[in-house]
């Protein structure tokens, strides 16, 4: 062990909500450490050129005072306020939240993590060790990514997910998009207004948008009782996930429905005239994928072919927890799942005791408010009132 350190908690990943939980902790007086590059998803694996789907009011990345909002942030460098936050703002939005809390975060990744006595030790690459009393888990869908089996003749360099970080230029001049929701919908918009010869394939029977019913959208008072300010979902269904303490009482029958609901696959209506230019193939799915003469030959479920010379892949992600590669085979069997989601409950805790986990893994108990950055308020508030009343004794939880 080259190096050790004793603290109350370490939070793995310096995303929007790992960022939100170290901020809120360390002004309560929590010894926390937090580990990872800021930012890394958003500036390294998503699409150079996106727009944020979620409303500006939406894209904060929550802190105690309310100091270092997207708005400060602006403000503060000189930004030029947009209607639709550009994925480079955001970026630099959440590396300028991270200078604003003074230094702290240690940009290394963590390698593994693993039960500790009636703690945890987390294990960085280079072979340091820290320990902790508690963990959180603010790691992100990175390892989530949706693979269907059709994919698996195909050469890695043929396909890849839209957010993995491969410059969306580099992928060809034919590309087919699988998918139907914002990522794939945006990526094809990309891909076409950089030229390329790009096809949408998705199963869905036709396109679905985001808010079509906009006389809704503009009634005022009424608006606001009809959906929440992070616009996740439909009307009425909007409001309740707007409050993750009373989702995580609804009965899971009752609330998976609403949750896939409010994120089925859909794009924002300004990505319409955007895809003008782009084919579109709906009611049908790929069956098979194989390299074959140089090209990339998918064919349909109606027998038909395509020829292209990449597949960009749309189909978003499945939570699952065993994914993380840093966890060790003891906790992986140790933590109560549901469908890969952590069963979690008040705090965000697992069965295991003292280990939590913030951002998507959090949303099959707290509603969809989770995947987004909207959800950092509610995760970060939540967990500090959690941890400051459960303060643990003599080491244990
Ligand atoms: C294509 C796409 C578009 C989206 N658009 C929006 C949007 O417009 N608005 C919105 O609110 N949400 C959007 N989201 C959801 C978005 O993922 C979340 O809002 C937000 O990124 C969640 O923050 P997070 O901190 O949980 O995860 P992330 O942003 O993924 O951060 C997790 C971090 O953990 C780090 N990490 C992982 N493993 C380790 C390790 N072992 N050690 C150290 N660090 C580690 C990663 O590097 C990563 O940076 C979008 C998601 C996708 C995929």
């Amino acid at each position: 062990m080259k190096n050790s350190a004793d603290c109350d908690v370490i939070i793995i990943g310096a995303g929007p909500y790992g960022l939100s939980a170290y901020a809120h902790l360390r002004a309560s007086g929590v010894n926390a450490k937090i580990f990872g590059e800021p930012m890394e998803f958003w500036d390294k694996k998503m699409p150079t050129g996106m727009l944020l789907r979620s409303p500006r009011e939406a894209s904060t990345i929550s802190d105690p005072d309310s100091r270092f909002t997207l708005e400060a942030y602006e403000a503060a460098t000189g930004t030029k306020p947009e209607k639709r936050v550009p994925r480079e703002t955001f970026v630099n939005y959440g590396k300028w939240f991270e200078t604003q809390l003074g230094s702290g975060v240690d940009r290394r990744n963590v390698a593994k993590l693993s039960p500790d006595g009636s703690g945890f030790e987390v294990a960085l690459a280079d072979g340091t060790k820290f320990k902790s009393k508690r963990v959180v888990i603010a790691a992100g869908v990175g390892p989530f990514k949706k693979s269907p089996a059709w994919l698996s003749d195909l050469p890695a360099d043929r396909v890849s997910h839209c957010y993995e970080g491969r410059d969306l230029l580099s992928l060809g001049k034919r590309v087919a998009v699988i998918g139907a929701g914002q990522s794939a919908l945006e990526c094809a918009a990309l891909l076409c207004e950089a030229g390329v010869d790009v096809e949408v394939i998705a199963r869905i029977p036709e396109l679905r948008w985001i808010g079509m019913h906009k006389r809704l959208h503009q009634l005022g008072p009424i608006s606001k009782m009809l959906y929440s300010k992070h616009d996740v979902g439909p009307i009425g269904i909007s409001r309740l996930v707007a409050y993750p303490k009373a989702m995580y009482h609804v009965p899971l029958a009752v609330k998976d429905p609403i949750r896939k609901r409010a994120v089925r696959s859909a794009g924002a209506p300004w990505l319409i005239p955007r895809l003008n230019e782009v084919k579109i193939t709906t009611g049908h799915s790929v069956t098979s994928a194989k390299k074959l003469n140089g090209e990339v030959q998918l064919i349909l479920d109606d027998g038909s072919e395509r020829r292209v010379d990449h597949v960009l892949m749309g189909t978003g992600y499945d939570v699952d927890v065993s994914k993380y590669g840093f966890l060790s085979p003891e906790l992986v069997k140790a933590i109560r799942q549901l469908d890969g989601y952590p069963d979690l409950t008040a705090g965000f805790s697992s069965s295991v005791s003292g280990l939590h986990f913030i951002g998507a893994a959090a949303a099959r108990n707290f509603g969809p408010l989770l995947y987004f950055v909207a959800g950092t308020e509610f995760s970060s508030k939540e967990l500090t009132r959690y941890f400051v009343r459960n303060q643990p004794r003599n080491g244990a939880n």
